[in-house]
């Protein structure tokens, strides 16, 4: 999608701070982080949420759960725990319409959102 933020980010129209990146995805921080840790990882392909997921291109997921582990060690919120959450659609609270998934640590995150 053209003019989809997070695809221009993903290919690099508009720059932003990668923590990680291979060919299918990209971890980038978000710009407004509500943590002292809070990166976003999004899949290459446009996909506007995980309404968009089936078991046809389900392997994404898989992928993005098994780097999640890893980024953690990275970003030094492994031991302490961090959260993972996607927000679909208008009640979900979702701004940008491509999939990505909130890494949010390095504070006691409170439960539940508002
Ligand atoms: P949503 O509300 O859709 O779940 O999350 C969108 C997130 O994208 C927000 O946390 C927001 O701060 C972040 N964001 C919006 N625009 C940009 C941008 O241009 N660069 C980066 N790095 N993050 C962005
Ligand atoms: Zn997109």
């Amino acid at each position: 999608m053209t003019d989809c933020l997070f695809c221009k980010i993903a290919n690099k129209e508009i720059p932003s701070s990668v923590v990680y990146e291979d060919e299918k995805v990209l971890a980038f921080k978000d710009i407004n982080p509500e943590a002292p840790v809070h990166i976003l990882i999004i899949p290459k392909v446009h996909m506007d949420s995980a309404q968009d997921i089936r078991e046809s291109n389900s392997s994404i997921m898989s992928h993005i759960f098994a780097l999640i582990p890893k980024l953690a060690k990275d970003l030094g919120v492994d031991e302490k725990g961090f959260r993972v959450i996607t927000n679909i659609g208008e009640h979900g609270g979702q701004t940008v319409k491509h999939l990505h998934f909130h890494m949010l640590g390095g504070r006691n995150l409170s439960w539940p959102p508002g």
